[in-house]
C-alpha cells in the first residue's frame, strides 16, 4: 500500500527540546558565574539534578509521567488550567520552581534569597525564545503540504505543546493535532495512534509515523501496523532503551521524499 498521511513527532524529530534546554539553561546561568569558571554542561547538569530531587518529591510525578511531562518543562511551561490534575499541576510547579533555584544557587556558592527569581525569570525567557524548527523542517512540510494529510502525534501537555508548535511556525501544518495530555496517556499507547488514524480517514497500511524515539513514536507506532521513520538526528540521544527497529532511518526530513516516491 502506498503511504498516503503522515504522523509526525514533535520534539527533537520537528524541532529541538533536549539541546534547547540545555542552551537555555547555560544562558541562564553563565551570567551568575564566572566566565568560563563553568562549562555549560556543567550548568545544565547542576539544573536536572536540582529539579530531578524536588520532582521525585512532586505528588503529580505520576501523572507527569503519563502524560509525558519532565520536570524541566515545569521550569517554563505556561500554565494550563484545563483540567483539574494540569490546574494542580501548574499551581505545584510555582513552589518547585523556587525550590529548584534556590538549589542551584546554593551548589553554585550564591546566596539563593537575591538569585532564584532572577533565574527564575531567566530561564523563562531564555526558554521562550528557543522554540524554533530544525532548518529542514519547514521547507519540506512545505512541500509535502496539499499532498498528504498530515497529522501531529505528540506527548505532553496540551497547552505546552500547542505553543512550541505554534512559536515554531509548525502548528498549522497539522490536522488533526493529537496531544497525550488531552487522553491522560502518552505514546506508545495504541489509543492515540487509533485517534490518529480515524481522525486522518486511513487505514494502518496507508500511513507513516516520523519520529525520533523508539520506545515511543517506532514501538507505537509498529504496534498499530504503521510505517515507520526514525529520524535521527546526529547529536540527539536516542539511547532509549528499547527494541523496535523501525521500517527506515533518516537524518533529516529532507530525505522522506526518497521512502514516499
Ligand atoms: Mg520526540
Amino acid at each position: 500500500m502506498p503511504i498516503t498521511a503522515l504522523i509526525f513527532d514533535l520534539d527533537d524529530t520537528l524541532m529541538p527540546e533536549h539541546h534547547a534546554d540545555e542552551a537555555a539553561l547555560a544562558a541562564t546561568l553563565q551570567p551568575f558565574v564566572d566566565e568560563d569558571e563553568v562549562s555549560d554542561d556543567v550548568l545544565a547538569k547542576l539544573v536536572w539534578k536540582s529539579s530531578r530531587e524536588a520532582w521525585l518529591a512532586s505528588p503529580f510525578r505520576e501523572y507527569a509521567q503519563t502524560v509525558g511531562t519532565s520536570s524541566l518543562e515545569q521550569l517554563w511551561a505556561p500554565e494550563d488550567r484545563s483540567t483539574p490534575e494540569l490546574a494542580g499541576l501548574s499551581d505545584w510547579s510555582i513552589a518547585f520552581r523556587e525550590t529548584v533555584w534556590r538549589g542551584v544557587a546554593e551548589d553554585l556558592g550564591l546566596d539563593p534569597e537575591s538569585c532564584w527569581r532572577m533565574m527564575d525569570l531567566g530561564f523563562q525567557q531564555e526558554r521562550g525564545i528557543r522554540h524554533f524548527a530544525y532548518g529542514d523542517v519547514i521547507p519540506v512540510l512545505d512541500s509535502l503540504k496539499g499532498k498528504y494529510p498530515m497529522g501531529l502525534l505528540t506527548n505532553g501537555i496540551p497547552k505546552v505543546q500547542r505553543h512550541k508548535a505554534a512559536a515554531a511556525n509548525l502548528i498549522d501544518f497539522f490536522n488533526p493535532v493529537i496531544i497525550s495530555g488531552e487522553h491522560v496517556t502518552r505514546k506508545p499507547d495504541p489509543i492515540l495512534f487509533e485517534a490518529m488514524l480515524k481522525d486522518l480517514n486511513v487505514d494502518a497500511s496507508e500511513a507513516a509515523m516520523i519520529g525520533d524515539r523508539l520506545a515511543t513514536d517506532i514501538a507505537g507506532a509498529a504496534a498499530a501496523g504503521i510505517t515507520t521513520i526514525q529520524v535521527y538526528r546526529p547529536g540527539n540521544n536516542h539511547a532509549d532503551g528499547d527494541e523496535a527497529t523501525p521500517d527506515h532511518v533518516i537524518t533529516d526530513l529532507t530525505e522522506l521524499a526518497e521512502i514516499l516516491e
